[in-house]
């Protein structure tokens, strides 16, 4: 192929221009979700191994589109995240949370504890002990039923704000998980530090269990050292019969995955905790 310099140059511009162009068209059409009330948000059950009951539920968010029908957060929240929409999605995402546990509160349906994803950039430049306080008490929710997700990249500015901010989240009564553990960078320290309840294991180490001896020795450390740390273990992506019984086996707490549930629209939900127990 002969290239012309010109030419590539004209070529790759143009490109340029286009994808700069879509972006802008992409993040319009997101502020307008947001505006609009499109987010939707999904549950999906954590189950106790030991009991096989439903111990709480992780909030996922979803773009409920006009035309592409449901449209799943790795198609938006990095966009949102770049541009700082993240800040009111999020803060949309939490007031459902509370207005759909205030909901089920009402109507008398059984009731477990949420968690909403926090990213890190909601973390570190907004309010949000104070904004999840408010939320709170607008809807009137026990704090109790309330739990915050975090990554490890949340973790990494100052290390006495981080801290500050989590014991404030802590002290209303709001639980703290880390989620996708194994995955960042945090230090052992830092998590000793900063008292988490929860460690949330990334799937990745889930798909390693059956695969490799070392992927059976890994989980084992990290169960051992959360344990130890005074934390509850929960192992992510969960697919298979043989990844559960082999978590069973090491003393996980909690399991979340697509053999107990898909994330479910939350009208499915007060029926599927009336069952209660894993399929
Ligand atoms: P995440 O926080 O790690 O959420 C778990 C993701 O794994 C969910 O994808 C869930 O549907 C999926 N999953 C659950 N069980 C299985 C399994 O057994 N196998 C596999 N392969 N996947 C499983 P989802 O809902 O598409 O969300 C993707 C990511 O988008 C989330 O990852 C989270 O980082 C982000 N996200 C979702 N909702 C929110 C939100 O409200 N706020 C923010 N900031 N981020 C969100
Ligand atoms: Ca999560
Ligand atoms: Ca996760
Ligand atoms: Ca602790």
């Amino acid at each position: 192929v002969k290239t012309d310099g010109k030419h590539s140059y004209c070529f790759f511009h143009q490109s340029f221009h286009d994808a700069l162009q879509e972006r802008h068209r992409k993040e319009a059409e997101l502020r307008q979700a947001l505006e609009h009330d499109q987010l939707v948000m999904y549950y999906q059950p954590r189950v106790d191994v030991a009991t096989g009951a439903t111990s709480s539920m992780e909030a996922l968010v979803r773009w409920a589109h006009p035309t592409r029908g449901i449209v799943e957060p790795n198609d938006f929240i990095p966009l949102a995240e770049e541009t700082g929409l993240i800040v009111r999605l999020g803060e949309l995402v939490i007031d459902k949370v509370c207005a759909q546990l205030a909901f089920w509160s009402r109507q008398g349906d059984p009731l477990v504890p949420v968690s909403v994803n926090v990213s890190p950039r909601q973390f570190t430049q907004t309010d949000i002990a104070r904004m999840l306080g408010d939320c709170l008490q607008r809807h009137q929710v026990d704090p109790a039923l309330l739990e915050v997700e975090l990554t490890e990249s949340s973790m990494s500015g100052d290390g006495d704000e981080v801290a500050r901010t989590l014991s404030a989240i802590q002290r209303m009564g709001v639980k703290l998980l880390v989620d996708d553990f194994g995955t960042g960078y945090s230090s052992l320290s830092q998590l000793q530090r900063l008292d988490f309840d929860v460690l949330k294991v990334d799937r990745a180490f889930t798909a390693q269990l059956e695969k490799t001896r070392e992927g059976t020795v890994l989980f084992s450390a990290i169960i051992t050292m959360a344990h130890g740390l005074g934390m509850r273990v929960v192992a992510e992506g969960v697919e298979t019969l043989e990844q559960m019984r082999a978590l069973k086996a090491l003393r996980c707490d909690e399991i979340q995955g697509f053999l107990v549930s898909r994330p479910l629209p939350a009208a499915d939900l007060p029926s599927r905790l009336r069952q209660g127990l894993v399929p």
